[in-house]
């Protein structure tokens, strides 16, 4: 059992200079542990809700203060000197106390950052790593170390809008071990520096996760750039270095059309032109092709799809258990993007993963485009034994953080990475 001595918050900043939430739980046995929440900008209109202040004079609106009050005050009070055995328990209570559907009085922010801290302070009394912690928690042993698929191209929401999509990923798929990877993927990433530099004439501009943001006129430039910095860095596309693209199509979706471009493209249209894309370059896997709302045309996607990329679904399924029985039931995608703070605690997150695994589902860890320097996601990436991950580029400490962690774990273990799915 674990005791339960404290359990206090604090407003910190994330990568955006937004405020978050990171909490404390300190156990009665001595151990302690804390933890930060991420922040989404392409939310899904199903994920849990993000307590926010609302006070305009005050970071936009943004605040968390009163998130931070609700730890402090509510939870810590309620929970101060219970005893729970596991985490189901511990974010069960949480739970019961916020006592809405969507998290909405005490906030997701709020209940993820607890449900985070008492994970690490676990994992800090039974004096295991915490990727070990989280493989116990899953009861499934340590397997493999993910896949890292990282950010070059962006567009959307991300940055300027300047291509409708959000963002192009390398896959590094030659690659044996997690330093392997991030090498030959640094080596794209400053190809494609050298490439923005000589087409664009324009110095770097990163996204918010750190891809390269020039002023691309379509899809297709980021693709075909893509592809040249591959082979610029001395890597050959489609074997050593895959591509995979986060279409993000909620965000251009209007009364049943995709503006991908100036000219409207209906369902079909944009299931065709997703085929094309992936006839043409090495792309290996597809997120969010369609919006979160079209469920009728995802069977449609996915059969179009079959054998050649991994249907991925982010705001489509909201790490939500209802929605990916559904989409599961109506073979609609075969890969769960995993986002602990959609769903907003960490069992509900891990029901999800054994769902979709249930299903013969592939899992893959994300990130948000609003990360802090905590690096939990590489633990439970490897503890949960995601077959990829997904943090963002491969500049800028907020996402160097998780894949720095990754190489430490991969020292401490020596696990194999997994290697890349059949479509
Ligand atoms: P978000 O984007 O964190 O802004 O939702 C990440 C993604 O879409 O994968
Ligand atoms: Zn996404």
């Amino acid at each position: 059992m674990f005791c339960i001595a404290s359990l206090s918050a604090l407003e910190i900043l994330d990568s955006r200079g937004r405020p978050t939430v990171k909490a404390t739980c300190a156990l009665r046995d001595g151990a302690a542990g804390a933890a930060s929440v991420p922040s989404g900008a392409s939310t899904g209109s199903s994920e849990a809700l993000e307590l926010r202040d609302g006070d305009p004079k005050r970071h936009a609106g943004l605040g968390c203060l009163q998130a931070v009050a609700n730890v402090n005050r509510t939870i810590h009070h309620a929970l101060q000197g219970a005893s729970y055995g596991s985490q189901e328990d511990f974010d069960r209570a949480v739970l019961q106390l916020d006592g809405t559907p969507n998290k909405s009085r005490l906030g997701a922010n709020a209940i993820l950052a607890v449900s985070l801290a008492f994970a690490r302070a676990c994992a800090a009394s039974r004096e295991v790593p915490l990727y070990q912690h989280f493989a116990d928690l899953i009861g499934a042993p340590l397997r493999s170390l993910p896949r890292p698929t990282i950010n070059l191209f962006s567009g959307g929401k991300h940055a300027g809008g300047q291509a409708a999509i959000q963002d192009i990923l390398v896959v590094p798929n030659a690659a044996q071990n997690m330093s392997e990877a991030l090498a030959d993927t640094c080596a794209v990433y400053h190809a494609a520096a050298q490439l923005i530099l000589s087409k664009y004439g324009m110095r770097l501009l990163r996204a918010d996760e750190g891809g390269l943001a020039p002023p691309f006129q379509q899809v297709e430039d980021m693709l075909s750039d893509a592809v040249e910095a591959i082979s610029l860095a001395q890597l050959t596309p489609g074997r050593d270095m895959m591509l995979a693209v986060d279409i993000a199509s909620t965000q251009f979706y209007r009364e049943g059309k995709y503006f991908l471009t100036q000219a409207p493209l209906d369902s079909a249209g944009m299931i065709a032109q997703l085929t094309t894309w992936v006839a043409k370059y090495p792309i290996v896997s597809v997120e969010d092709g369609l919006a979160e709302e079209d469920w009728a045309h995802w069977p449609q996607l996915e059969a179009s799809l079959s054998g050649k990329a991994r249907v991925v679904g982010d705001d489509f399924l909201c790490t939500n258990p209802a929605r990916i029985a559904r989409a599961a039931a109506g073979k609609c995608a075969n890969t769960l993007l995993l986002k602990v703070n959609q769903i907003g605690s960490l069992s509900e997150a891990m029901t999800a993963c054994q769902l979709a695994r249930a299903h013969g589902w592939q899992v893959t860890v994300s990130a948000r485009s609003g990360e802090t320097e905590d690096d939990w996601l590489a633990d439970l990436a490897v503890g949960w034994s995601a077959d990829q991950i997904k943090v963002g580029s491969i500049t800028q400490s907020e996402r160097l953080a998780k894949y720095n962690r990754l190489l430490e774990i991969e020292a401490a273990t020596g696990l194999p990475i997994v290697r890349w799915p059949n479509p």
